[in-house]
């Protein structure tokens, strides 16, 4: 076939599907922890594994890495399942866990002791490290790394059994104190934990560590590629060497380059720190880099898919501006959410001349003609946003002036007769005249204004809570920073008590998309918004507003 590959993992298939290496199968996973909500990186990892194996039509499995009791939990595996679904990676019913692996997992190790390759090794964690040597001096060999294998296979099954406490004992690969990479200066395989796991209770005490566990895992359920990022490039000659010693199915380790998004921070360590701290409202605050509260914020599965798609994978790590994921989601909402008025900061204005009720046709999409029109009420009283008027313009100011005429977007061009204040001087209303020959569409006059502004009739309209969101850290790459969370931005929340919205809101659900015009895109939060008290979130303001 002619297709061109998509980045230089397709390459490294297409030249396995030409050897035959896999029998021209391709089988990918994402295999998350349960120790967190997904993030944005995440969904890159999962678009990038599913659409490979899409595209092969091969499969793909999302595989719970459970494998550290004291981290995880079930909130975490049920909030991972969602999100998957919701993001279109179909996994089918193949979700897999690896402390299923367990008992298996368990044999291979016993294998490895049998052949002399692995040993229990009594030193504890940090003696362990500070033995492990440097970059020009080797390691030095653990005092029990020569014990029997009959002395090991018992110990082995004894810390299995529960008799030693925890940190008291590991198993370690036995390959090279001397070896230029680290990993492999007899890396451990077991510790012992004694903590309930979320999924197999009390059952075990002795837990695999990662690079110990992963490869089996990929091996056990038939995974061709391993795609993992770029911090496990030097862990893979480990991840080849213990397939190897047990001489079993061998899958292709492949590192692309994590993704990090620009003003906000990407470790699940920090992400649980902002939520258990409240800095946010939640692991789906709509201003955490999350799945869920991207989705909370009104992004749709099609904007971050077609994001992962714009970036890209590398195999250089490198910071992606925020920027290109807002690109992204105004791309997709401009073509499909429907078009509102809202008016956040609500100034009355009475239109003198204004006697009748009118039914107005507003356009639903003017990027999509199958959207239709609705209508609006236009009535004699309005309002429309406090900063669309000026008593004293700077120059260049196009909207409503006193003396000056604006046009009111789907109805008239009105003119600003009188200014009305309170006793402290504070604008409370204005009087404006519209001008009947200049209706929307159909006006007999040609006359033309420099500004349209949007309303919302104040006698038909809904009472809305709208909250407005920005950039959750105030740098670039707070990430960076040891004091990260000095950069949080301090007005990244805004709530809005009494916007008035056009009454066709009334019914809005949740995970419907909304443009309010000149305003930026809406959705309804899932969290707070109910009958009585509905709730909106900004997902972005727009690019280009209307000219004002
Ligand atoms: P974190 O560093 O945020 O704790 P993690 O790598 O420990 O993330 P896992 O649950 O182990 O989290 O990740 C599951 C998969 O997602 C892994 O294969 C990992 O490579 C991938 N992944 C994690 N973070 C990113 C990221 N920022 N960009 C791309 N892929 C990522
Ligand atoms: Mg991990
Ligand atoms: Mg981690």
């Amino acid at each position: 076939d002619d297709r061109k590959p998509k980045n230089f993992i397709y390459e490294l298939i297409d030249k396995d599907n030409e050897s035959n290496r896999f029998q021209k199968k391709v089988h990918t996973r994402f295999p998350p922890e349960p120790n967190g909500y997904l993030h944005i990186g995440h969904a890159k990892a999962i678009c990038l594994n599913y659409g490979i194996a899409k595209d092969y039509n091969g499969k793909f499995n999302l595989r719970f890495d459970d494998t550290n009791p004291e981290k995880e939990d079930q909130e975490y595996v049920d909030s991972i399942i969602e999100d998957v679904k919701w993001l279109g990676a179909d996994f089918e019913n193949r979700i897999f866990y690896a402390s299923d692996y367990f008992e298996k997992m368990y044999e291979y190790a016993v294998q490895l002791i049998k052949k002399g390759k692995a040993y229990v090794c009594d030193l504890s964690a940090d003696e362990i490290r500070d033995t492990r040597g440097t970059l020009t001096e080797p390691g030095k060999e653990s005092p029990f790394r020569n014990r029997t294998i009959e002395e090991n296979l018992d110990l082995f099954e004894r810390m299995r059994k529960g008799e030693f406490p925890n940190g008291s004992k590991t198993l370690r690969a036995k390959i090279d104190m001397a070896s230029p990479n680290f990993n492999l200066r007899d890396p451990i395989m077991y510790r012992i934990i004694h903590a309930e796991h979320h999924r197999q209770g009390n059952k075990w005490c002795i837990y695999p560590t990662y690079d110990w566990a992963h490869g089996l895992e990929d091996s056990i359920e038939g995974i061709t590629h391993s795609i993992c990022t770029l911090e496990f490039e030097n862990h893979r000659p480990l991840y080849d060497w213990f397939l190897d010693e047990l001489a079993i199915y061998h899958p292709q380790q492949i590192e692309f380059a994590r993704l990090n998004l620009s003003y906000t921070v990407m470790s699940k360590r920090k992400l649980l720190q902002l939520v258990k701290e409240k800095y946010v409202d939640g692991w789906d605050d709509p201003r955490m880099p999350t799945i869920s509260g991207f989705r909370r914020r009104g992004y749709t599965p099609e904007s971050i898919r077609n994001f992962a798609d714009i970036i890209g994978v590398a195999k250089r790590d490198a910071l992606t501006d925020i920027s290109l994921l807002e690109f992204a989601i105004r791309d997709d909402l401009n073509k499909h959410a429907k078009r509102v008025m809202c008016v956040l900061d609500p100034l009355k204005i009475v239109l003198t001349n204004v006697n009748e009720e009118e039914e107005l046709e507003a356009i639903n999409n003017p990027e999509d003609p199958n959207a239709g029109t609705r209508k609006i009420k236009f009535t004699k009283e309005i309002f429309i946003e406090r900063n669309d008027f000026m008593e004293n313009p700077p120059k260049g100011f196009h909207r409503l002036v006193p003396g000056g005429e604006v046009r009111l977007r789907y109805a008239y061009i009105i003119k600003c007769d009188e200014v009305i204040k309170n006793e402290n001087g504070e604008i409370v209303e204005l009087h404006c005249s519209i001008d009947p020959d200049t209706k929307s569409g159909v006006g007999k006059s040609n006359k033309k204004v420099k500004g349209t502004i949007h309303w919302v009739s104040a006698k038909y309209n809904i009472d809305a809570e709208v909250h407005l969101y920005d950039r959750l850290f105030t740098i670039e790459n707070p990430g960076a920073e040891e004091n990260w969370l000095n950069f949080i931005n301090p007005n990244s929340f805004q709530v809005v008590k009494n916007a008035k919205l056009e009454l066709s809101l009334k019914d809005a659900n949740v995970g419907e998309n909304y443009q309010f015009e000149r305003l930026g895109y809406f959705c309804v939060d899932s969290k707070y918004s109910n009958k009585e008290n509905l709730v909106f979130n900004r997902t972005v303001t727009l690019k280009d507003s209307w000219k004002q």
